[in-house]
């Protein structure tokens, strides 16, 4: 087994022996959207890198938790291929997924966060030979996120609003943030036009937010059995304005909505 040697590692020596259990995974596609959480996971307990199939994964305990870190960048396939070696050679417990969506839902506003209790794919259509939507072969269309997880995630979010909500809408110009729970839609495209975003809304009436990566996490995790949930911080409304929204948000915002939530979030998960 080539992967063997990686998942020996986990749990052996250096950084290893801090990871006594299984560890969490938490990838982001792109690294503002991780905060400083390898930074905290360096002062905490250092970090052992491994790279492996062009991602390095970051090993060590942060915020009381142990956890593989990495970076999976952008796109269905690029996720798939992430999680999939966080299960295989990584040997995962679980996978958060933390990072920016566009809004989809009319009450979903630039500065909300969205918790996913469901997630499919917006752009897989084999119709007629299947439903639209429908993964072929596998029957499913939405895939659940695990249920513990995904309220763990939207608890750590209200905490989040409770202590810092008003200072960080003050800081940033953005409104006091809501956390919204529910579908959560996925697809090889920057959506980024009023009649894009509209055809999404008409399909899907109850998307709340759409990004390219959380329903193939969430279909790889599902053909593993392995838990997963998607905290996503809206960065646009997926219409016109959205490549300059997302862009100021992702470099001003992002990295302090993902420390807020991902510290709560852990600390709750290490305390356990
Ligand atoms: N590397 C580029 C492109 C990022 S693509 C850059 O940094 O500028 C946008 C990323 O943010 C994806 O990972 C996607 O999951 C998420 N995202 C945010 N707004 C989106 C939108 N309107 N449509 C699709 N994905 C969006």
């Amino acid at each position: 087994m080539s992967t063997g040697g990686l998942n020996a590692g986990v749990g052996a020596d250096g950084a290893g022996a801090l990871v006594s259990h299984r560890p969490l995974g938490i990838l982001a596609a792109l690294p503002q959207e991780l905060g400083d959480l390898i930074e905290a996971m360096r002062a905490e307990s250092g970090v052992r890198t491994i790279t492996h199939g062009q991602r390095d994964y970051h090993l060590g305990t942060v915020h009381g938790a142990p956890c593989v870190v990495t970076l999976a960048r952008v796109g269905k396939v690029a996720a798939a291929a992430t999680v999939s070696a966080l299960i295989h050679a990584f040997d995962v417990e679980a996978v958060v997924f933390t990072g920016v969506a566009g809004g989809v839902g009319t009450e979903v506003r630039v500065g909300d966060i969205v918790v996913a209790n469901a997630l499919m794919q917006h752009d897989l259509d084999a119709s007629p030979l299947f439903p639209r939507f429908e993964v072929p072969l596998l029957g499913v269309s939405r895939f659940a996120a695990d249920g513990a997880l995904a309220d763990q995630l939207a608890a750590a979010c209200e905490r989040f609003i409770a202590e810092e909500g008003g200072a960080s809408a003050a800081r940033f110009g953005t409104h006091e943030p809501r956390v919204h729970r529910g579908l959560i839609i996925s697809g090889d495209q920057f959506v980024a036009s009023a009649t894009g975003v509209e055809a999404l809304r008409d399909a899907l009436p109850d998307a709340l937010a759409v990004e390219m990566e959380g329903a193939a996490i969430a279909q790889v995790c599902y053909e593993y059995g392995v838990p997963c949930a998607v905290v996503r911080t809206i960065s646009d409304t997926a219409d016109d304005h959205a490549p300059q929204s997302f862009a100021s948000f992702l470099t001003e915002i992002a990295g302090t909505y993902s420390n807020a939530i991902l510290r709560r979030f852990l600390e709750a998960r290490g305390a356990v």
